[in-house]
């Protein structure tokens, strides 16, 4: 394996990965995906994507495919635990977007997104089964290039390519990360754990509602991932159920995948059954259940080292209380394909994407680490102990309005700035080569 030295060089095929290599074939610019694993499948449970980025996936020619893969959410609820609403606002085009919010399944995303990378890009545009190990950045007959290692995970024969840049989409446990953060350790885990699951159910509120029911130490998340079977009136949905414990006492690794068992979490759910959502039967329906100690990391002052960058959980993984990790992977990478167009494929293109965001990124990691929007429920329950009849008893409507608001323009996905804002890439864009 050699390389083409005009090349983006992309590890890991995640969602922040894949979007980049769609977006450089839109724009003109070669590019190869080295993903780690040695087949892409569906993993994960349910997602959301924000409108902001489902307007990428539109411009990427994705939006007919969207709601093969998931369902449009139209409203965001917070419930208290006694099972009475705290909040509840319209998402996406009900709340006045341009576009949609949609609640997705990880994998089919993923899926997607691969498949239109093979179609548009040729099959060997993603290069699986090797794992990069390490970067350098060289000089190639006066030009600056990077040089990657990776291992090759069928025959673990080491393999080197040179492209101008490398974009490192390789997630929580970036290679390229620790190597430009040597001294950074693991990812840090503040005492929340969430097991998470897929189930069929009728629908709830009205269909295609995002629900948190709970306080600041014990949640559960609820929300559709599928339109109602036309049949059986069922639909598929997601769930997170999520308990606080010391972080003194440690937990077992955070891989995305680890399978879990019922009794790890479930007899604390046991007497959450509402008139209008029965949580431990739809824990029990799911087929297979996942754990997730919620970690993040303290966020860096550099993503960029000469032609490599961080994107994606690499550059900024955060705790997944905004909804808001998939959204922000999506962005990046077209916000880097922007930078290309300005810059070329160059080291200045990296240092420009990194001055946009970096600053703005690192603080919404600290937003998420103090519990991002759900914070409001940590008010409810200081106020009240979360016992109340009408929540506007115990927090004024403007007060909530606020905190929601300064979220939303935090993350990125406030209403008006959105509609206002021209496209990233725009159409037609190429790269002058
Ligand atoms: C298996 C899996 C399941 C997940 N499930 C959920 C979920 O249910 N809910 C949720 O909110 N978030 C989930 N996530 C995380 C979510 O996908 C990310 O937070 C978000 O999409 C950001 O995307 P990303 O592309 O930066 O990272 P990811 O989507 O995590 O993608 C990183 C990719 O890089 C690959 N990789 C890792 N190391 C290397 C290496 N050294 N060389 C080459 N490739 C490498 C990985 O195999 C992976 O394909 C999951 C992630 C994974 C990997």
């Amino acid at each position: 394996m050699s390389g083409d030295d005009a090349r983006v060089l992309i590890a890991g095929g995640g969602i922040a990965g894949l979007t980049l290599a769609l977006t450089c074939h839109q724009i003109g610019v070669p590019v190869t995906v080295f993903e780690s694993v040695r087949e892409i499948k569906p993993l994960g449970v349910g997602i959301n994507l924000q409108p902001n980025a489902v307007r990428e996936l539109i411009d990427l020619g994705l939006g007919d495919a969207l709601p093969s893969i998931g369902i449009e959410a139209t409203e965001w609820a917070l419930v208290g635990k006694n099972g009475n609403d705290v909040w509840a606002e319209p998402r996406g085009v009900e709340a006045g977007y341009r576009w949609p919010q949609y609640s997705v399944h990880r994998g089919e995303l993923q899926m997607l997104l691969y498949r239109t990378v093979l179609q548009r890009l040729g099959s060997d545009a993603v290069q699986t089964g090797m794992r990069v190990l390490r970067y350098e950045n060289r000089s190639v007959s006066g030009m600056q290039r990077v040089q990657i290692e990776c291992e090759h995970r069928a025959t673990g024969v080491s393999q080197v390519a040179t492209g101008a840049v490398l974009v490192a989409g390789d997630g929580l446990h970036s290679a390229v990360r620790s190597q430009m953060h040597p001294d950074e350790g693991d990812p840090k885990w503040g005492g929340q754990v969430l097991w998470r699951g897929t189930a069929e159910g009728p629908p709830i509120r009205s269909g295609a509602a995002f629900t948190l029911v709970g306080n600041m130490e014990q949640r559960f998340v609820h929300y559709p991932i599928r339109a109602a079977d036309p049949d059986t009136g069922l639909q598929m949905q997601n769930w997170i159920a999520e308990l606080s414990f010391d972080p003194a006492e440690g937990w077992r690794s955070s891989d995305w995948n680890r399978r879990a068992e019922l009794s790890d979490f479930l007899p604390a759910f046991e007497d959450w059954n509402f008139a209008w959502l029965d949580i431990p039967a739809l824990i029990r329906r799911a087929p297979e259940v996942f754990e997730y100690p919620m970690v993040d990391r303290d966020p860096v002052d550099q993503w960029v080292d000469g032609n490599v960058a961080l994107m994606g959980d690499a550059a900024h993984v955060m705790y997944p209380v905004g909804s808001n990790g998939a959204s922000q992977a999506i962005v990046d990478a077209r916000v880097i394909g922007a930078r290309f167009l300005d810059h070329g494929v160059t080291s200045d293109a990296l240092s420009a994407y990194e001055s946009q965001l970096l600053g703005d990124m690192s603080a919404l990691v600290l937003r998420n680490r103090g519990a991002g929007p759900v914070g409001i429920l940590g008010v409810v329950e200081e106020r009240c102990g979360g016992v109340f009849d009408d929540i506007h008893d115990v927090i004024p409507r403007p007060e909530i309005e606020e905190f929601m608001a300064r979220y939303k323009a935090a993350a990125g996905f406030a209403v008006d700035a959105l509609n206002a804002a021209p496209a990233i890439i725009p159409a037609g864009a190429r790269v002058n080569r």
